[in-house]
């Protein structure tokens, strides 16, 4: 499917879910004739992000794909705004109250806002950031496992899932210091197949804070012979 046909499709689904349940706003909880599960005025107050993000530096990209100062190490972060109301409630309710359907939007809004700059990078793979197998299983799903499968068709890439996995728990990033994170997420991932043919390679997570887990996951995969080319999140915010 082409960008344009699932940018197309989005609108069209949109429009005949809506007919038959005018819906609730998952962020005011106010009636909405919007064609989402979110209303305008709430879509409309998301501090969104106009070009993709340095994951080295922080600083917007509005031209080019890597970060002309941070280079080879750069990571370009496609992230639809920043971690504030009413972006970061919806994530609250798709990441701890259960509601899956949430990511359906965020992965339109993500395709229409970023889909062409995305389909630059000519990735073969989306990987999903894996919470620890305990985690997963107490919360019942990965939030940026069910992301990526809602990405995987607009953007006409797969999802692989089961390339990198999280054997080390350790504490939830939310809960650490700044500094502490780097420290804190070092090992906690392992690929137990080296890549076939160097494929390439894009991350995705619900919220990225300081880039750590991101930057750590991409040594990983890379050592193990894919190259990590970008990185997708709902939100960024530190
Ligand atoms: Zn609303
Ligand atoms: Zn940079």
């Amino acid at each position: 499917m082409s960008l344009r046909d699932a940018i197309l499709r989005i609108e069209l689904v949109r429009g005949l879910v809506d007919f038959v349940f005018p819906p609730l706003c998952l962020g005011c909880s106010t009636y909405t004739d919007n064609k989402s599960i979110v209303c305008d005025s709430c879509l409309k107050s998301i501090d969104r992000f106009s070009f993709p993000i340095c994951l080295c530096c922080f600083k917007m990209l509005p031209s080019g794909a890597l970060c002309s100062e941070c280079r080879e190490q750069s990571l370009t972060l496609f992230a639809l705004g920043n971690y504030t109301a009413p972006l970061r409630d919806l994530i609250i309710q798709f990441k701890f109250k259960g509601i899956r359907s949430i990511a359906t939007m965020f992965a339109e809004e993500l395709v229409v806002q970023f889909g062409s700059r995305i389909a630059e990078f000519d990735a073969a793979l989306l990987v999903p950031v894996p919470l620890h197998p305990e985690r997963e299983h107490s919360r019942g799903y990965n939030q940026a496992q069910v992301l990526a499968q809602r990405l995987a068709p607009l953007l006409d890439i797969d999802v692989a899932d089961d390339i990198l996995l999280r054997l080390v728990k350790g504490r939830p990033q939310a809960d650490q210091k700044f500094e502490k994170r780097a420290e804190n997420i070092k090992g906690v991932f392992n690929v137990p197949r080296p890549a076939k043919t160097a494929e390439r390679v894009i991350l995705v997570d619900d919220v990225v804070t300081t880039g750590s887990t991101m930057m750590e996951a991409r040594r990983v995969l890379d050592g193990a012979g894919y190259r990590t080319v970008a990185a997708i999140s709902v939100a960024h915010g530190l």
